[in-house]
């Protein structure tokens, strides 16, 4: 589910271009991103299912993919960018943050507790669409064109407004150059972070 939640930063970076990109993407795989750390020191755990691949793991991140514990992160995430930038970004960042949880929630195999290290063992929460991988792949892809599409749009719409009237009649063209290129090379980053994914490295 890496892509998805890029596609998702990409569609944000559409209608909010103030927010730097690398700021969108890091925040919508920020979960993941404190989940490394954890993996490797045994915190949290990756249970395979059969040869593993595409959905088929148990996820034992009981901190980092808590509800509370995923809050606790979009919250921190969310006042850095205020200091950084400002208190609509800090509501942008946190909410994408967030938003990790909600999309996982849909395909995790009920492997998220609600309390970190599962205190107070309540019953896990998660969706299970990742049992079944066509219908989660396709979600996913929905997801990544959607953002492709929309950060494509943006970038050209962009461009053309940046085109001075002096120049309207050919309106900018290393300008709509660059957009296009900037555009494509989303939309490559994007599918091939989905393939990655599909085939089970991400
Ligand atoms: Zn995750």
């Amino acid at each position: 589910m890496f892509a998805g939640h890029f596609g998702l930063a990409a569609a944000v970076k559409a209608v909010e271009p103030k927010v730097p990109l690398w700021a969108l993407m890091v925040s919508t795989q920020l979960l993941d991103i404190a989940f490394v750390p954890l993996l490797l020191t045994g915190v949290e755990t990756l249970e395979p299912i059969g040869d593993g691949g595409y959905g088929a793991n148990i996820i034992h991140a009981d901190y980092t993919h808590s509800l509370v514990g995923a809050l606790l992160l979009s919250l921190i995430a969310g006042f850095i960018a205020w200091r950084v930038w400002d208190r609509r970004s800090a509501v942008v960042i946190g909410s994408l943050s967030f938003s990790h949880w909600l999309l996982d929630l849909v395909v995790h195999r009920s492997d998220m507790p609600i309390l970190p290290g599962n205190y107070g063992d309540f019953p896990l929460l998660g969706l299970r669409l990742w049992e079944l991988p066509a219908v989660s792949a396709a979600a996913e892809i929905v997801l990544v064109l959607c953002g492709a599409v929309l950060y494509f749009i943006a970038v050209m719409k962009r461009s053309r407004g940046q085109a001075s009237p002096s120049n309207r009649v050919n309106p900018g063209v290393s300008s709509l150059k660059q957009a296009y290129l900037a555009g494509t090379l989303m939309s490559v980053l994007l599918v091939l972070s989905f393939v990655s994914d599909y085939f089970g490295i991400g």
